[in-house]
């Protein structure tokens, strides 16, 4: 079993590092808060003083932090994570953010002679309890095959996206595709009922034909047909608006970089934007099916 360091133990790390101590690996972790250190000492874990000890002496170190700036901090630097580890220590940076600090951080680590791997997940906070993450990873075969088994710890789909920063790619590929067909399935469900088109009768229809999509079999923003999803709980998330105009937000920065226009995806962050501008960026994303009604 491994030694290993865990950065960032929120709604996402807290129940990933909890899989890894349920596995039997040993794990040092540490979070701004004490509280979310603290329940995974509660379970077995140690706690770690900062960051940079949580990676000293261990053989992996996993990373769950916001975005690309608090990933930027913690590794690169002379106080930073990079610096302060072994040799031989690999990193696992799981963290939603920017495809130029996952590219920037990984070449920073390998510089040093480290190994390291952009590893970004889907599934939300139920994956993350379950073990049933997907995770899409960014950086070299070699990186790759050492970082999997601790990943088939906590998640169900491990895929090799390509080289470093190709698994943020894939991420915000994926979400970028959630976040508009979700504004789809919303608009054409508000539109039917507004024509006396029962819902119901809709997603029978739709979810055999041509219009089936994740965002209406699984997650469907109406109540009724998919007893599971948030619409059914008053919107809780789930995946929150805000969380899904960060990611899109991300496609918007992807999009310039590659040069490589997004008009769907940036009108789709735009409405999610009128969510938040709304103060309703905390429930599910799919109750921007109350922005198409006109509700918010
Ligand atoms: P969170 O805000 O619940 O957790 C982040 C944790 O990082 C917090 O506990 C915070 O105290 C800690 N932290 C911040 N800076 C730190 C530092 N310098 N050192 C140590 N700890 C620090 O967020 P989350 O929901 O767990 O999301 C984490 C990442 O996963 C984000 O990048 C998010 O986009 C991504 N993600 C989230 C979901 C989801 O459904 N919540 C799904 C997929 C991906």
């Amino acid at each position: 079993m491994a030694a290993i360091g865990f950065i960032g133990l929120g709604n996402m790390g807290g129940p990933m590092a909890r899989n890894l101590v349920k596995a039997g690996h040993a794990l040092k972790v540490f979070d701004l808060s004490a509280a979310a250190a603290d329940a995974l000492v509660a379970v077995g874990a140690t706690k770690a003083a900062t960051a940079v000890d949580a990676a000293r002496d261990v053989d992996f170190v996993v990373t769950m932090l916001p975005a690309g700036e608090h990933v930027r901090s913690v590794y690169l630097g002379s106080g930073g994570l990079i610096a302060a580890a072994r040799k031989g220590t690999l990193f696992i940076d799981s963290s939603t953010i920017d495809i130029p600090s996952a590219r920037e951080t990984i070449a920073a680590a390998e510089a040093a002679g480290m190994m390291m791997v952009d590893a970004p997940v889907s599934g939300g906070v139920g994956g993350a309890e379950a073990g049933t993450l997907t995770f899409m990873v960014g950086g070299s075969g070699e990186a790759f095959a050492r970082a999997k088994p601790v990943l088939e710890k906590m998640g169900k789909n491990i895929f090799h996206a390509g080289a470093a920063g190709n698994g943020q790619v894939a991420k915000v590929c994926n979400n970028m595709i959630l976040g508009i067909s979700m504004i789809a399935v919303s608009e054409a469900f508000v539109l039917g009922e507004k024509l006396g088109l029962d819902a119901q009768i809709l997603f029978d229809i739709s979810s055999t034909a041509s219009g089936q999509c994740w965002s209406m079999t699984s997650y469907c923003p109406v109540p009724g047909p998919v007893p599971t999803s948030p619409a059914n709980r008053n919107y809780q998330p789930g995946f929150t608006a805000g969380m899904m105009l960060k990611d899109l937000r991300l496609a918007q920065d992807a999009s310039k970089m590659a040069r490589s226009p997004i008009p769907l995806g940036a009108q789709a962050a735009q409405l999610y934007a009128l969510m938040e501008a709304a103060g309703e960026e905390n429930i599910d994303f799919s109750g921007i099916i109350k922005l198409v009604r006109g509700e918010i």
